[in-house]
């Protein structure tokens, strides 16, 4: 028996898409490098993960601070509101978003394999993450008991804490289970220092870290076929 564990943003859907078009819509220019874009927004999210988690600040505002930061360290031309605005673009963008059919085939060959368990443990608000879990129609794969999303919990992301909880949940040790996520410091190193195998979705090609996960793919055409390979 094995476990597959996913996280969801950019794992198992492109976020990072969704956040530079909304960005592009509002202001109504093309961002020249989007890589740089998604790593001074996703910095900027390490920020006020914590009170964002917490249900102390809203998903719409704290995602308005966090574009209105990008657009200023980027020299994009924007006013205040902006942020907010972009925020709602992307909002109604994420109410668009899908599984993409490759992925979708090979969790039904995974979800119908009765030695492995499949699970989520996904970071942010409560409230938000489970829209997303409908969003996506994930109940097609998962137990809502296998899915852990930190807003429930008092850790976050890389906490090993999580793991362990995980590991209590689907009543695995870790050696049997394995961790997939696009984020190598929260998904990767957590689940390496916890002692599951793993699988770095390396979305915007980063330099290799000095820990290695057990896989590293680049895109969602090597990831669909990395699942394949590794658990078909
Ligand atoms: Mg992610």
């Amino acid at each position: 028996m094995r476990g597959i564990v996913f996280d969801i943003d950019d794992t198992l859907y492109c976020r990072q898409d969704m956040l530079v078009q909304a960005a592009e819509n509002v202001l109504g220019v093309k961002i020249p490098d989007w890589r740089e874009f998604i790593r001074i927004f996703y910095e900027k999210s390490d920020v006020n993960m914590a009170q964002l988690e917490s249900g102390e600040v809203s998903t719409r505002d704290t995602n308005g601070w966090r574009y209105n930061e990008t657009f200023r360290l980027l020299g994009l031309p924007y006013k205040p509101q902006d942020g907010g605005r972009a925020a709602d673009a992307y909002l109604e963008l994420q109410s668009h978003m899908f599984i993409s059919d490759g992925l979708a085939a090979v969790l039904d060959k995974l979800a119908s394999d009765p030695s492995l368990k499949l699970a989520i443990l996904t970071a942010g608000e409560s409230k938000h993450q489970w829209n997303k879990v409908d969003m996506l129609g994930l109940d097609r794969w998962f137990d809502r008991a296998s899915i852990i999303v930190t807003g429930d919990t008092p850790y976050t992301k890389p906490d090993v804490e999580l793991f362990r909880m995980m590991e209590t949940r689907l009543g695995f040790s870790p050696s049997d289970l394995w961790m997939i996520g696009d984020n190598y410091d929260k998904d990767i190193a957590g689940a390496i220092a916890a002692g599951w195998h793993s699988l770095w979705i390396n979305r915007r090609g980063l330099p290799a870290p000095d820990a290695l996960p057990d896989i590293t793919v680049l895109n969602d055409d090597e990831f669909v076929s990395a699942l394949a390979k590794e658990f078909t």
